[in-house]
């Protein structure tokens, strides 16, 4: 019903008891007694909570199968229905409902719960579209989302105790994404609810004023079309059709809709006039089609078989318009009671016909019906439309993230960082270093999952690793990668070479100047190289692992086998340089303060990011247990910013010590973060300072200045 209920009413909330007798009339008996089942366990999952409004949480759940149940589902997806908020909300767990129930119904509910998690509201509004292919593409079993609509309607109609902004954002994300999926699924009533109530939530003002003037302009015209209903049952009971001839009311949020798109006058809608004509066969749809249009003249080009071509949902019927008495437009639609069922339930109504066949699989029959709507479509006017829309289960081989703007990628399963680093742009690819995972940090390796917001970290002089080819499977990764290795000039394999080599020896805390030339000689025989440069250029090309000729030269004996496996590799052997903008992804260590110029070493922290310490920090030789989180940084030589660091004063212990040194350090062009004295004796104080310089040059001007104040007999940089 297009007008439906104002706030208040009682007929919002349903009893257990309601539902299972509404049960009862299309489920057997001990079907009915497994919802009641999981109504019990729903009931005492959620015992403590309530909903917005004050009333248990239980009742939810209970309105949410109501609303399933007037789709006459299957009562496993009643079930799900009466569960679908226990992972989210409570401590249940997935394999809970796999031992109370099943998995069928252990899956339902773990479906709605990841469309759940999903949060629309931080994601750029021009991509509803692909948000509504997305919950499609993630969504093995249609009922999910049946489910999930379900359980937005009630939501909806429950809106009215949210704050207005709140309930404002709802109805959008009800009108972009959740009335589209509807639509697209054919579910026409639970859509036409759907937008009213998001409309009347949107705009209270417009609805109520569109509301009235409708009903204002039904009384009017009720003469009118009284009249022509009258007329048409009246040929048809003379031509012997039986049929159902009712009068189509307009939904609010169309009437609004055309408005608004069309620029047309509220008139120029409400005058027109809407019949539905349900006939029990086919062959009747084109004899009520005939009989109509001998009562009243049919507008030239405005008949549509849909019966013959059906839409994309499956819709099915034929659509006329006649000129009526007054000369204003009568649509009429005319279709069989199972063509009307479909109109009005969509994919929903697939359950109404297999309800009473025994051992169907309804998650299987869901898909039949798309393979069934797709040879449809065959025929149709445009299958790709179909193709693109509804992906479901037949297209499980892709995976839908997005960049940090919201924008949705689609990679093939399997995809990697890498993949993703390369779909965004080849650039992005060849200078990708390091990522984050809906915030958090993970290795270039890490598979993707639909729905994660992929946020890649790159630096310019940051090169494609041959080691990536492990883990990237897009055509146009591991192309632009092999592409990329093919064409090093051999200057630029060394270089990378080397760099690979020399990030790796640093995790046996060496180099290549330590091991000196004899070593690297002895190297180079024993490899068979004529020269040393032909084994940098092969290490920087992915012939040869960096991380066993580093393992070589440390061991001074033959190549081992550690590390050869694809487990513990560096994030990125290149070097990061770090730019003051990078401040999100790159932090730096409070042990040591490293500042611009200071020799560095990058530590990857899951959750954190990386980490910059200065090189001989004391805390990093813990680290160096975990080779795997090390990433090789330098600095940018164009870096600018202020950069904390310690300075511990000992200065001779007289009145305005501290006034001396704090105008000494201002002097130099430079702020206190804050002062700590550390330890006393009678003639001497000491004080640990933070203070903030721009890089080392800075600092080496400061500490001069400071060692020329009278009072300061020592001063040294504390590092860790
Ligand atoms: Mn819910």
């Amino acid at each position: 019903m297009p007008l439906h209920k104002e706030k208040g009413q009682p007929d919002l909330r349903f009893l257990i008891s309601d539902l299972t007798s509404y049960l009862e009339t299309y489920l057997p008996q001990t079907q009915v007694s497994e919802v009641y089942r999981a109504y019990l366990f729903g009931a005492d999952a959620h015992i403590n909570q309530k909903r917005l409004s004050g009333e248990p949480y239980i009742y939810h759940p209970i309105a949410v199968a109501h609303i399933l149940a007037t789709m006459r589902m299957d009562h496993k997806c009643i079930i799900a229905a009466m569960l679908h908020d226990v992972i989210e909300d409570t401590p249940t767990a997935k394999s809970q409902l796999t031992e109370q129930f099943d998995e069928e119904v252990a899956e339902l509910v773990d479906g709605v719960t990841k469309l759940t998690s999903l949060d629309f509201s931080s994601r750029e509004e021009a991509q509803a579209a692909s948000f509504q292919k997305m919950i499609l593409a993630m969504t093995k079993d249609i009922r999910v989302i049946l489910i999930k609509l379900a359980d937005r309607l009630h939501n909806m109609r429950t809106l009215g105790v949210m704050r207005p902004e709140k309930a404002r954002r709802i109805a959008s994300e009800t009108l972009e994404i959740y009335a589209p999926i509807a639509q697209r699924l054919g579910i026409s009533r639970l859509r036409h609810e759907l937008e009213d109530l998001a409309f009347q939530a949107h705009w209270p003002m417009r609805y109520r004023i569109l509301r009235e003037a409708v009903v204002k302009h039904h009384g009017f015209h009720k003469e009118l079309t009284s009249g022509t209903l009258a007329a048409i049952r009246g040929q048809l009971m003379r031509e012997k059709i039986h049929a159902d001839v009712v009068y189509r009311e307009k939904h609010l949020f169309s009437v609004y809709r055309k408005m608004r798109d069309r620029k047309v006058p509220f008139s120029e809608i409400a005058d027109v006039v809407g019949f539905r004509i349900i006939v029990d066969d086919v062959d009747a749809c084109y004899r009520v089609l005939g009989s109509v249009h001998h009562v009243y003249a049919p507008r030239p080009g405005r008949f549509k078989d849909y019966i013959a071509i059906p839409k994309a949902s499956g819709y099915q019927a034929l659509h006329t318009v006649l000129v009526g008495p007054h000369g204003g437009p009568i649509e009429v639609q005319i279709r069989t009671k199972a063509m009307d069922q479909v109109a009005e339930s969509g994919v929903a109504a697939h359950w109404n016909y297999k309800s009473g066949e025994a051992g169907s699989s309804t998650a299987r029959n869901s898909i039949d019906w798309l393979k069934n709507l797709l040879d449809v479509q065959k025929e149709s006017a445009n299958p790709m439309e179909f193709l693109e829309n509804v992906k479901l289960d037949l297209f499980p081989g892709e995976v839908y993230v997005f960049t940090p703007k919201g924008k949705i990628i689609v990679l093939p399963k399997g995809s990697t960082i890498i993949d993703f680093a390369y779909a965004v742009h080849s650039q992005v690819g060849n200078h990708c270093v390091a990522a984050r995972i809906d915030q958090r940090m993970v290795p270039l390796k890490t598979r993707l999952h639909n729905g994660e917001t992929i946020e890649i970290h790159t630096a310019e002089k940051s090169r494609p690793n041959p080691r990536w080819l492990d883990f990237a499977v897009t055509s146009k990764a591991r192309a632009s990668i092999r592409s990329y290795l093919k064409n090093l000039q051999r200057q630029d394999a060394v270089q990378l070479g080397a760099q690979l080599l020399a990030s790796e020896l640093q995790l046996y805390g060496g180099s290549l100047e330590k091991y000196g030339q004899q070593v690297i000689e002895e190297l180079r025989e024993e490899l068979g190289y004529s020269e040393f440069d032909d084994l940098l250029a092969d290490v920087g090309l992915g012939n040869r692992p960096a991380r066993l000729v580093a393992k070589r030269l440390a061991d001074g004996g033959t190549e081992g086998d550690a590390g050869s496996g694809g487990e513990a590799q560096p994030l990125a052997a290149q070097r990061v340089n770090i730019r003051g903008t990078e401040g999100m992804v790159v932090s730096y260590a409070r042990c040591c303060h490293p500042i611009p110029g200071d020799p560095i070493i990058g530590t990857f922290h899951p959750g954190r990011g990386i980490v910059v310490h200065h090189a001989t920090c004391p805390n990093i030789s813990d680290m160096r247990k975990y080779p795997e989180n090390w990433v090789d940084v330098a600095w940018e030589s164009s870096i600018k910013g202020s950069f904390p660091v310690v300075l511990r004063v000992e200065a001779s212990n007289q009145p305005g010590v501290l006034a001396t040194v704090a105008s000494a350090i201002a002097d130099a062009g430079s702020n206190i973060e804050s002062i700590r004295t550390d330890d006393y004796d009678g003639r001497i104080s000491v004080l640990l300072v933070t203070l903030s310089v721009h890089d080392r040059r800075h600092l080496s001007r400061l500490m001069k200045s400071l060692r020329h104040v009278p009072v300061v007999n020592r001063l040294t940089r504390i590092i860790g």
